[in-house]
C-alpha cells in the first residue's frame, strides 16, 4: 500500500507521529488489523518465548548431574546469568539455603555481585568458566565416595570454592602480573598471586552481602580459611606438590572419608579436576572451551609484545596452535591427574572422562585442521 504525501501535514510538529497515524489507518482498513493488536500479539508472543525459554532452563537443570549438560546452551537459555542461576539451583536442590538458614535475597544477591565481579570480556576466565566448574563440580560431590562421607558444610563449601575461584581474573597470567609490577604481585609476594586475590575477593564478597552474618564469627573464620585452602589449590603451579601426595596417599590407601582433614583434601583434588576437565568432556564441550581459552593466551602475548616483554611460551601466536597446545596440556597435566582420579573414584564417571579425553587428545593429534574450528553454533539447536 501507498501512503498518499497530501495526507500528511507537514505544520505539524510532530510528523512521525502523524504518518504512525496515517499507517494505522491504512493497516486497519486493508486488513481489518490494529496496530495496537500487532504490539500486544507481539508482546505475548515475547511472554510464550520468555515461557518456553524458562521451561527449557528448568528442564536442563533437572539434568545437572549431567556430564553432557550444555552450559552454552544453559548460559543462552538464563540470558547470560548461568552462574546466578546454577549456584542458586544446587544450594536449594541440597536443602543449604534451609539447613544453614540463608536469606534467600542476600543469597541472590551474592551470587548476582560474584558473576559481576567476573571479567564478562575475558575470552576464557568470565562467570561462564565459573559455572562450568560449579557444574563440574557438582558431578564430583554426587560420586559415591563423596556423596557417602560429605558433610553440608564439605558441599557449601565445596559449591562457594567452585563458584569464586577466579572471581575477578584479570585475564593475564602471574608471570605477566610479576613483569609488569602489577600491584597484586607485591601484594602476595609473587606466589599464587591471583588464586589469593580469587580467594581475598570472595571473602569480601561474602562479607559485603552479609549472607554469613548469623554464623558464629569462629564457624565464619574456619569457612574462609577452608575456602582460601580451596581455591589455592587451583593454582597449576603446584599442581605436582598436590598430585604427588594424592599419588602417595593412593598408594598407601591413607584416605579416610570420615577423617574431615581427607575430606578436604579431597575437596581440593575435586575442584582441580573441576577446573581443567574441559579436555574431559563432549568433543564438541571441550573444542569450544579449548579456543576460548587459546585466544586468552593469545591475547596476553600480543599485549607483551606491545610492551617489548618476552612472550609467554603458550601466548606467542606465531609459533602455538589450538591443538598443540591442547596436546600438551593433555598430555602433561590433565591425563595424570585424571588418572589418580579414577584410581580413587573408580566409577562410570570417570571412565567416560577419561574415555572423552583419549577420544578428544586423538582428534586434535589426527582431525583435519577444518574440523578443529570452534564454533558456537552446533550447541545451540
Ligand atoms: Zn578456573
Amino acid at each position: 500500500f501507498r501512503i498518499r504525501r497530501g495526507a500528511i501535514s507537514y505544520d505539524s510538529s510532530d510528523q512521525t507521529a502523524l504518518f504512525i497515524r496515517m499507517l494505522d489507518v491504512r493497516l486497519r482498513s486493508q486488513t481489518g488489523y490494529t496496530l495496537e493488536r500487532q504490539v500486544s500479539a507481539e508482546k505475548s508472543e515475547k511472554k510464550v518465548r520468555h515461557e518456553s525459554t524458562q521451561r527449557r532452563q528448568h528442564c536442563m537443570l533437572q539434568k545437572v548431574g549431567s556430564w553432557n549438560f550444555d552450559i552454552f546452551l544453559f548460559e543462552r537459555l538464563s540470558n547470560g546469568n548461568s552462574l546466578v542461576d546454577l549456584t542458586f539451583h544446587l544450594f536449594s536442590e541440597y536443602g543449604l539455603i534451609k539447613l544453614f538458614r540463608l536469606d534467600l535475597l542476600k543469597l541472590r544477591r551474592f551470587l548476582v555481585i560474584v558473576q559481576e565481579a567476573y571479567h564478562s570480556e575475558n575470552p576464557y576466565h568470565n562467570a561462564l568458566h565459573a559455572a562450568d566448574v560449579t557444574q563440574a563440580m557438582y558431578c564430583y560431590l554426587q560420586e559415591p565416595q563423596l556423596s557417602e562421607s560429605l558433610t553440608s558444610c564439605d558441599i557449601l563449601l565445596g559449591l562457594l570454592a567452585a563458584a569464586t575461584h577466579d572471581l575477578d581474573h584479570p585475564g593475564v597470567n602471574q608471570t605477566f602480573l610479576i613483569n609488569t609490577n602489577h600491584y597484586l604481585a607485591s601484594l602476595y609476594q609473587n606466589t599464587s598471586v591471583l588464586e589469593n586475590h580469587h580467594w581475598k575477593s570472595a571473602v569480601s564478597l561474602l562479607r559485603e552481602s552479609g549472607l554469613l552474618s548469623h554464623f558464629p564469627s569462629e564457624d565464619r573464620q574456619c569457612l574462609e580459611t577452608r575456602l582460601g585452602s580451596l581455591i589455592l589449590a587451583t593454582d597449576i603451579s603446584r599442581q605436582n606438590e598436590y598430585l604427588s601426595e594424592f599419588r602417595t596417599r593412593l598408594d598407601r590407601a591413607e584416605l579416610h572419608m570420615n577423617n574431615s582433614q581427607d575430606r578436604h583434601f579431597i575437596l581440593q583434588m575435586a575442584l582441580k579436576c573441576a577446573d581443567i576437565c574441559n579436555p574431559c568432556r563432549p568433543w564438541h564441550l571441550c573444542k569450544l572451551w579449548s579456543h576460548k581459552v587459546t585466544e586468552e593466551f593469545f591475547n596476553q602475548g600480543d599485549i607483551e609484545r606491545r610492551l617489548n616483554l618476552d612472550v609467554s611460551i603458550l601466548c606467542d601466536r606465531n609459533s602455538n596452535s589450538v591443538a598443540k597446545i591442547q596436546i600438551g596440556f593433555i598430555s602433561f597435566v590433565v591425563e595424570p591427574l585424571f588418572v589418580e582420579w579414577a584410581r580413587f573414584s573408580d566409577t562410570p564417571l570417570s571412565h567416560v572422562m577419561l574415555g572423552h579425553m583419549t577420544s578428544n587428545k586423538f582428534n586434535w593429534t589426527h582431525l583435519p585442521q577444518k574440523d578443529l574450528r570452534g564454533t558456537t553454533q552446533s550447541t545451540f539447536s
